[in-house]
């Protein structure tokens, strides 16, 4: 396991965080960094994710990055090509795709305590890096549920992340699994298609309605001439959603998300019994809450079956649900989500005494600001633990992450040391406070089990204030939270203030 190559900053990843982190690093003058990315592109889950239909449930102008404004945005919510090609542009504009090590899959990092360096194995070969930056994603590993006689199918069976290029629904019997945001995206898109759609859902979503309103040519040319009307229209979207973010803290103003929600439904669905199926039991945003306009009117559709059973089994032509019922099908679409806090990422990164991340967090993960661990110095994890959103775009919250990155950075560089973690008394205050605000918010009153909720029943996903509150503490530097020292000293001394 010889190093073969060398970089004083490695970035795991190439999607917006992978991409922003690189772009801010470049800005304050350092160049002596690589981006290694598994796949042939650059974009994260926006390269990956190819169903038909899909879309951001975020607008554009606020789910961007702060420093490279796009006046041309086609829709208020774009779709997928969009996103994906912004992303392939910006990496370009920032003169970045120098930088990406491509097909270069990161398969173990282990810290090296004597030299003060991540060694870092991929599928192309070793390297070692003062820092990483683990940019890895929240949402990039599919979970497909370990069905019985899965392995039998005879037709064709993936997830909403691994679209086929070649897939031809027309015609066919197509059974979904799953109702999140992913499946209410592509049932539409793929209902007028097919012979017939078996949807299995476990758990409703509640659905308010989301116009696909176009931008004008005449505006993005105005966004284009005057960049403070974007700036403005980002702002107003921003400042919407974060007063949303008060009644996810206030659950009972979620009253009024709720009527939005059922008459969403109640225009579209005239059958009382499919109405009772749709309706959840639980407060609406205990679960992300589902954006669509076509969502309902493909879920009333003649050959559309909702099955509220779970499933069973899987035979070579069919899928059977617990109450018994049979569907014939060509074809299965998992739309059944990601691994979010079995994170895999963590099962191959061994920090400090070769303690692995992932026994560590032991399926609850925790760390300092979402962003780095005690015990793994000298390692950034970007949408790390508690910095996903409910209400809004999580692109803000990466960009905070990033911020505390480069003042850490630069308090490094100023005391010149060489490495840095944050103390366990900080990381535990972090998390404890956390906690504490997360008490009676929906996340943790709504009701539902959702998979921000970890084994131990603790939200880790997301972040509960608002996100300029956490924008705030990313923005600063609190040194007596970090422990720091020069590779050579034999014992760790407190990062001075
Ligand atoms: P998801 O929202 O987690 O939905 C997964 C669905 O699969 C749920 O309905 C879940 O039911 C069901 N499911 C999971 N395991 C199952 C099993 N064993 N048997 C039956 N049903 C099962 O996943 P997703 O749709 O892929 O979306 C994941 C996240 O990606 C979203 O929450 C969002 O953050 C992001 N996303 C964003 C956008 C966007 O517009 N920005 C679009 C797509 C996705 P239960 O509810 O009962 O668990």
């Amino acid at each position: 396991m010889k190093p073969i190559n060398k970089a004083r900053i490695i970035i795991i990843g190439s999607g917006f965080a992978g991409i922003a982190a690189a772009v801010r690093l470049k800005q304050a003058g350092e160049n002596d960094f690589i981006i290694l990315e598994r796949s042939e592109d650059v974009g994260g889950v926006w390269r990956d994710n190819r169903y038909p239909g899909c879309a951001c449930d975020v607008e554009s102008h606020l789910y961007s990055l702060s420093f490279a404004p796009n006046p041309n945005w086609s829709r208020k919510f774009s779709s997928q090509p969009e996103i994906y090609a912004y992303l392939q542009d910006c990496a370009k504009k920032f003169d970045l795709i120098s930088h990406v090590r491509f097909r270069h899959e990161v398969k173990r990092m282990e810290w090296k305590e004597d030299t003060g360096e991540w060694y870092v194995a991929t599928s192309q070969g070793d390297f070692n890096a003062k820092i990483v930056v683990g940019a890895f994603g929240a949402l990039s590993n599919p979970a497909i549920p370990n069905l019985k006689g899965l392995d039998t199918f005879a037709g064709e069976a993936f997830h909403s992340s691994n679209w086929p290029k070649n897939f031809e629904p027309k015609g066919k019997r197509i059974s979904v699994i799953g109702t999140g945001a992913s499946a209410i995206q592509f049932i539409p898109a793929l209902q007028p298609e097919v012979d017939s759609m078996t949807v299995f859902q476990r758990t409703p979503a509640w659905v308010v309605g989301r116009p696909g309103q176009k931008i004008s040519p005449t505006k993005q040319k105005l966004y284009s001439k005057f960049p403070f009307l974007q700036k403005a229209t980002r702002l107003g979207i921003y400042i919407r959603r974060e007063l949303l973010g008060i009644a996810f803290r206030n659950p009972k103003y979620m009253k009024i998300v709720k009527k939005a929600a059922l008459s969403n439904m109640y225009r579209s669905i005239k059958d009382p019994v499919l109405r009772e199926k749709l309706t959840p039991d639980y407060i609406i945003g205990c679960k992300r809450i589902l954006q669509s306009n076509v969502y309902y009117p493909a879920m009333a559709a003649p050959n559309v079956n909702v099955v509220t059973s779970g499933v069973v089994e899987v035979t070579e032509d069919s899928i059977i649900a617990a109450d018994g019922t049979e569907a014939k099908v060509d074809s299965i679409i998992f739309g059944t989500g990601f691994q979010i806090t079995d994170i895999p990422f963590a099962n191959y990164i061994f920090g400090k005494n070769g303690q692995r991340l992932a026994d560590v967090w032991a399926g609850s993960p925790k760390a300092y600001l979402g962003t780095t661990v005690s015990g793994f110095p000298n390692l950034f994890i970007m949408q790390g633990p508690n910095t996903g959103l409910g209400h809004t775009s999580v692109i803000y919250m990466i960009e905070a992450q990033i911020k505390q990155m480069m003042k850490v950075l630069k308090h490094m560089q100023k005391n010149q040391l060489d490495v840095i973690e944050p103390s366990m008394d900080a990381q535990n205050g972090f998390v404890e406070k956390t906690e504490k605000s997360m008490k009676g918010t929906v996340w943790t009153s709504g009701g539902c089990k959702s998979w921000y909720l970890d084994h131990t029943g603790r939200n880790s996903t997301l972040w509960p204030g608002s996100t300029f509150s956490f924008s705030r503490l990313a923005g600063k530097v609190n040194t007596g939270d970090y422990i720091g020292r020069q590779a050579s000293a034999e014992t760790e001394v407190p990062a001075r203030k």
